[in-house]
């Protein structure tokens, strides 16, 4: 091709704009050709993704998600050969969640706030961002920091949501805004964090705001004029209404309407995993957990409370009910069925089924016939003591202490889940499911004395509009926390093999033909395994905690890897494992890649916070304050060395005796921080202030006595 167009004689040129490479002749990196590129993204090249693996054009690379590439230059005998092109600063040290979308070069990824990158990846160079100026105080709706995990391409148009609720398309050659719809009802506590899809032409997008009371809905609208064509909710809402979907009315018989669980909104959000099947027709999303969490508060008399924690499956052109498979019902323990979908077709005993496979928060990888819903199999994957298994119609068995009514409970796994957002994979040579598994085990107890939208009971982060039902104990958890990589056999349900990690809360995965699998890892590393026995092969520090998953693509017939590195999210607000805490960056690799590692800053270790004076009788108050309104992203004063979101136990002095100044005040609204003046008053600060210092001091004279 490149030859042919070096001749200007006419009817080769007539030739050239007939080749499907046309493309080819336009200059890379120019406006015309990334109209050019962008614009051929339609239904059938995406549809096509699943046997064509150069660009990565989707979220999860192909309608069926698998993340698994058909490139393999880079493969397990010379992956220690991969070296950095470039890396590329994002800017900002908030968490980094995001998939990049790569068509012939061009990189779209987002950033912390929502903010999007076009990237030239022969170059490193930016090509243009688009910040859709969130309005800082949005962070505190924001259950799990302003992550944001990517955009969709379409048609010449790259589609994403705002943290504040606007689904946004732009003109993927300039960045300029096309349309832009307010997706949510802003009144209430609603965020977006997930990334947007494109289904025969609607762009596709849920919300998130479960912990706060809201009712969960996802929405499609025409990736052209941006006209809204269909809304589907996963809840029921008030009952002497009309309901908008007729399952609604199936769906209510599940709920006790002595809760007025409407009032809530019930949950369900739908935050994060979609899949398609164009020749079923079915889209495919994950539901989420209960509003509030406490199942009592939510539904006093029982009952399954569809469609929470179910995989439901939808007809893309209208959005109708196609069927579901509900994975925990009755969810007590924020339980979210959000994490990745993935689609296979897959020989269990005998015959080739069509499936949809799910390890979701539960600790469970489940089996499901995606033509029908209809449950095959589902075991556990990590340890897990809510359940004691599934019955052969797929209903857990679910064992007493877990009702966390009459004692403290310690779940497991805990509302982190087993497995949360961070994309899997999986591998049709292996086999293999390849899962960030992880135990982060909370104790649960009942919280009595809850009212909704109050802070009256203390509860856990009930002060910033927490509405879960269910107290943080002060007993810490006595099993362990763990993070490792886990290749999961989905026909046998067993594990084939597991990487131990330093911690939890580690990057998705990327399989490849090259018999790879790719992680980033807690710890501030990109490390390459053999995808057949897990082998570390390569690695490659990145200088902060990595949580989103690598990709892979073709750049002028090399086979490029990117991974976009940023420690943050829930977990990674408030505790991170890596000795430094670099900005979040997109790094990019090839075979014989030369470029230097950037230099890593490495920060002296601050010095625990002392001499505040205080008054020992507040630090009770100061305590149950403290779990109502900082824990979530500053963590516990003094243990562990902070997130991305300052530990307060490491704060200058005068700073926390001055607290007045930042938490009653708008000074640090430009970085998140709310202005908490409506529910703190200055007296609370100084309680607030006794338990800083009074953990800190514990703090210290443990480390004291321990040398
Ligand atoms: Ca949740």
């Amino acid at each position: 091709m490149n030859i042919l167009v070096k001749f200007t004689i006419p009817f080769l040129a007539i030739m050239v704009s007939c080749d499907s490479s046309k493309n080819d002749a336009l200059v890379k990196g120019t406006n015309e050709h990334l109209t050019a590129v962008t614009s051929a993204i339609d239904d059938q090249v995406l549809a096509n993704a699943k046997n064509d693996s150069k660009n990565w054009l989707s979220y999860g690379l192909n309608y069926s998600e698998n993340r698994f590439s058909q490139l393999e230059e880079v493969s397990e005998g010379n992956v220690d050969k991969l070296g950095l092109l470039w890396s590329y600063d994002l800017n900002s040290i908030r968490g980094v969640e995001a998939t990049p979308v790569v068509v012939d070069g061009i990189m779209y990824v987002t950033a912390p706030w929502s903010i999007v990158h076009a990237i030239d990846t022969r170059t490193g160079k930016q090509i243009w961002t688009y910040d859709p100026m969130v309005p800082r105080e949005t962070g505190i709706k924001a259950c799990c920091d302003v992550v944001n995990r990517g955009v969709a391409l379409y048609k010449g148009k790259i589609f994403f949501a705002s943290l504040d609720g606007r689904l946004i398309s732009l003109d993927a050659a300039t960045g300029t805004k096309v349309w832009e719809q307010v997706t949510l009802d802003t009144t209430k506590n609603y965020t977006i964090t997930g990334a947007p899809r494109v289904f025969k032409g609607k762009v596709i997008i849920g919300n998130g705001g479960a912990e706060y009371g809201v009712r969960g809905y996802i929405t499609a609208y025409d990736a052209e004029s941006g006209a809204q064509v269909w809304r589907w909710y996963s809840v029921p809402g008030n009952p002497d209404e009309a309901y908008e979907q007729p399952e609604l009315e199936m769906a209510a018989e599940t709920w006790d309407p002595s809760g007025k669980y409407w009032e809530l909104g019930g949950g369900g959000t739908m935050w994060d995993a979609m899949a398609y099947d164009p020749e079923l027709n079915l889209m495919y999303v994950g539901v989420g957990n209960g509003s509030p969490w406490n199942r009592r508060l939510r539904s006093p008399g029982g009952g399954d409370n569809l469609f929470l924690s179910s995989i439901v499956a939808l007809d893309p052109d209208d959005g109708r009910y196609k069927w579901h498979y509900q994975e925990t019902p009755g969810d007590h323990w924020d339980y979210t069925a959000t994490q990745s979908l993935i689609l296979a077709d897959l020989e269990i005993e005998g015959s080739k089924r069509k499936v949809i496979m799910q390890a979701p928060k539960n600790g469970f990888f489940f089996v499901v016939d995606r033509t029908n819903g209809e449950f095959i199999s589902a075991q556990n994957f990590v340890d897990v003591n809510w359940a004691s298994g599934y019955d052969d119609k797929g209903r857990p068995m679910e064992l007493e202490a877990a009702e966390y009514k009459s004692a403290a409970y310690e779940a497991i796994p805990g509302p982190n889940g087993a497995h949360n957002w961070h994309p899997m994979s999986y591998n049709p040579n292996t086999g293999l499911v390849y899962i960030p598994a992880q135990g982060i085990p909370v104790v649960f107890e009942d919280d009595p004395n809850w009212v909704a939208n109050s802070r009256a009971s203390g509860g856990f982060m009930s002060g910033t509009g927490w509405n879960t039902g269910a107290l943080g104990s002060a007993v810490p958890p006595q099993s362990p926390i763990f993070g490792h990589l886990l290749a999961w056999d989905p026909v046998k349900q067993k594990a084939a093999w597991k990487v131990e990690h330093i911690g939890p809360w580690n990057g998705g995965t990327l399989s490849t033909a090259g018999n790879l699998v790719f992680q980033g890892s807690a710890d501030g590393r990109f490390v390459a395994y053999n995808a057949t026995n897990g082998n570390k092969l390569w690695e490659v520090p990145v200088g902060t905690g990595v949580v989103a998953a690598p990709v892979t693509y073709l750049v002028d017939g090399r086979q490029y890897v990117s991974i976009a590195a940023g420690w943050g999210g829930s977990y990674g607000m408030s505790a991170h494992h890596t000795e430094s805490q670099s900005p979040g960056k997109i790094y990019t690799f090839s075979l014989g890649g030369k470029t230097p590692m950037p230099e890593l800053e490495i920060p002296e270790p601050k010095p625990i916070v002392s001499g505040i004076a205080y008054d020992p009788k507040d630090i009770g108050a100061g305590t149950k304050l403290y779990i109502s309104h900082c824990i979530m992203c500053h963590g516990v004063p003094a243990v562990g060395n902070g997130g991305n979101i300052p530990n307060l136990g490491y704060a200058d002095k005068n700073k926390i005796e001055n607290l007045k100044t930042f938490v009653l005040t708008d000074a640090l609204k430009e970085l998140g921080m709310p202005n908490f003046s409506s529910k703190l008053t200055e007296d609370d600060l100084t309680k607030i202030q006794a338990f800083i210092q009074g953990t800190a001091d514990a703090v210290s004279s443990q480390i004291a006595a321990s040398r």
